[in-house]
């Protein structure tokens, strides 16, 4: 569904992508993991063209990606994504923002876009906060707000930015626990996070970043059983 060939992104002198090669078939989810500044962020970022790279090429569900206009609009409803900051609009309650990019992107009435909006606060488990404004939510509640804003497009695939990392501990569980539900129900999930029982009980694939480079690529049991590299070993010794 996704497919990456040699993508590289420079800021500046800083060359933050190095011939990246990575496939995400659909319904699989990919966890990518690597220490700070290794590139997680901008490849997420790429995916939904938030970042343009200056060599190699993204196609996405076979096509390169578009580079503006109605295309690339649709492109980043069809291209999920949730991250670190909850990002929801302030001035806008709960139910608005899950309603509104249905009506103006995908071009639904406001009654339908209502009630499919409602239906995925229900899934989420924040049925209850549907008229309130995001600053009235807690964290976890907010980024579950903020998942249900981007299911509500239809998505094929599903990114995530460390949605949790922000969260309080008691939290976190409760956003991970809809995106074990996501998965399960087959939706194709790039997953940048540091919270490693998810990975192994969750991902299909994972990823290990440093340096902008891919330097593993594994089954979890393998990955975390029998790191390949020294840098992978490392960083896991420092975070298990
Ligand atoms: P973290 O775990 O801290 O979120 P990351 O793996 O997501 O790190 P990126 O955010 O992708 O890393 O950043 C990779 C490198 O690119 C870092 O050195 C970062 O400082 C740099 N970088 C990211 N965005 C920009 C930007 N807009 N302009 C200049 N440099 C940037
Ligand atoms: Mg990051």
């Amino acid at each position: 569904l996704v497919v990456l060939s040699r993508v590289d992104k420079h800021f500046g002198s800083l060359h933050v992508l190095r011939a990246v090669d990575l496939t995400v078939h659909r319904g699989e989810v990919v966890v990518v993991i690597g220490p700070s500044g290794s590139g997680k962020s901008t490849l997420c970022r790429a995916i939904n063209r938030l970042e343009t790279i200056d060599g190699g090429e993204i196609r996405f569900d076979g096509r390169p990606l578009p580079a503006e206009g109605r295309e690339l609009a649709r492109l980043r409803a069809d291209v999920g994504m949730v991250f670190q900051s909850f990002d929801l609009f302030a001035h806008k309650t709960v139910l608005d923002n899950v309603t509104l990019g249905q009506i103006k992107v995908r071009g639904k009435d406001r009654k339908s876009a209502g009630a499919r909006a409602r239906e995925l606060l229900g899934r989420v488990g924040v049925a209850a906060q549907a008229d309130k404004y995001p600053a009235q939510l807690s964290g976890g509640q907010q980024q579950r707000v903020a998942i249900a804003r981007a299911l509500a497009m239809d998505p094929k695939v599903m990114l995530f930015d460390e949605p949790t990392s922000a969260l309080d501990p008691e939290m976190i569980n409760e956003v991970l626990e809809v995106m074990r539900h996501l998965a399960r129900d087959g939706m194709t999930m790039v997953v940048v996070t540091h919270e490693m029982g998810f990975a192994r009980s969750a991902a299909h694939q994972v990823v290990f970043m440093a340096d902008g480079r891919i330097v593993e690529q594994a089954a979890p049991e393998d990955f975390f059983g029998n790191p390949r590299s020294d840098r992978a070993r490392d960083f896991l010794s420092k975070i298990l």
